[in-house]
């Protein structure tokens, strides 16, 4: 029994790129071994599901459907060309009138420098083309090169190829579908145009792309080692308990890619005898510890509380300081409110 594998390897294929930009938004070294554990965040499964299941759709049945209908590309390759971009022509010149082989071939050219542009008739023979389809039928997206340079044309070449062999087939010179710029078809020459690189547009795209690099460099450079995001949560701002302290509650959340880092502390600036805690413990300190062990991103409830009698009247701003204790250095800090009783 024969096995269809077109399918296993279009689905692999499609797994392994919406894994690969599930792992974009999660720890990359340690995502596989959390998907397969079950460990991952279930917005990771969802995610590959939905990937994987769109993806094979698209590659599988939509195909050449994507390009025309919902890509953005052509869209843009239209405003991005000119007369001097290097795309795909049909030679109308030497093509026209186009017809089946056993009719006689224009005179003109079999003289391959021929630079005649007179007009021509089917009584004077046919030009190269054939009318053979086959450009038409090898294009992904079904469209005739014939008609000019259109939307749907995605620079693929399977027309080049499809064509020159026919060429080489019926003993013409290749290139009656070729890559070149359009002044060349205009000037009608078995010979390529020269492209010239240094244009208004090409240099207009070199800049924005040394401005888009260099933005994306600065970025990298600048970019912190450790993300601290601490915002109050919703619901009443305080809650004043029965010994009569105080507390408030924020969500805290540290993403990092320091490998070293094992462990960080937390205090409060701004709220003299505060305490802090995590949701999980039974008290409170000046000063907590949060144990890394090897995660790079934690997320937590940080409880904040002031002694009886201390807690500020109204909004108070507090600063929230999160350090390394191996070094001492500040890793990150946040300013926030803490909200009290108004007296
Ligand atoms: S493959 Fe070449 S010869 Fe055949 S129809 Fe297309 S342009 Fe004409
Ligand atoms: S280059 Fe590709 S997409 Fe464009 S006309 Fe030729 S076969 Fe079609």
């Amino acid at each position: 029994m024969e096995i269809n594998t077109k399918p296993v390897v279009q689905i692999a294929l499609a797994i392994i790129t919406a894994f690969g930009f599930a792992a974009f938004f999660n720890n990359a070294p340690t995502f596989p071994f959390a998907l397969v554990t079950g460990a991952a965040p279930i917005g990771a499964y969802i995610a590959i599901g939905v990937l994987t299941l769109t993806t094979w759709l698209f590659a599988a049945y939509a195909k050449e459907r994507v390009c025309l209908h919902m890509c953005p590309w052509p869209r843009f390759q239209a405003a991005l060309l000119d007369r001097e971009s290097l795309v795909v022509t049909y030679q109308k010149w030497r093509g026209e009138p186009r017809g089946k082989k056993r009719a006689e071939l224009r005179p003109e050219l079999n003289n391959f420098d021929a630079l005649i542009r007179e007009a021509t008739s089917l009584d004077a023979g046919r030009g190269d083309c054939i009318d053979c389809q086959r450009c038409v039928n090898v294009c992904p997206t079904g469209i005739d090169i014939r008609d000019g340079l259109q939307m749907g044309c995605i620079g693929c070449g399977l027309c080049v190829d499809a064509c020159d062999d026919v060429m080489t087939k019926i003993d013409r010179p290749i290139g009656l579908i070729r890559f070149d710029v359009e002044g060349s078809e205009r000037a009608g020459s078995f010979k390529r145009a020269p492209v010239s690189f240094v244009r208004p547009k090409t240099l207009l795209y070199a800049l924005l792309c040394l401005g888009a690099l260099t933005a994306i460099i600065v970025g990298v450079l600048r970019m912190e080692s450790v993300l601290v995001d601490i915002d109050p949560q919703r619901g009443q701002p305080f809650v004043q308990l029965s010994d009569g302290s105080v507390r408030n509650d924020f969500s805290f959340r540290l993403a990092h890619r320091l490998p070293e880092l094992k462990e960080v502390t937390i205090h409060a600036e701004g709220l003299p005898g505060a305490t802090l805690r995590f949701a999980d413990a039974e008290t409170g300190h000046e000063q907590v510890a949060l144990l890394l062990a090897g995660d790079r991103r934690v997320s937590d409830r940080l409880l904040i509380s002031t002694p009886p009698g201390q807690a500020p009247s109204g909004r108070a701003n507090i600063r929230i300081v999160v350090s390394d204790p191996a070094t001492g250095k500040t890793l990150g800090e946040v300013d926030t409110y803490f909200w009290g009783p108004a007296r």
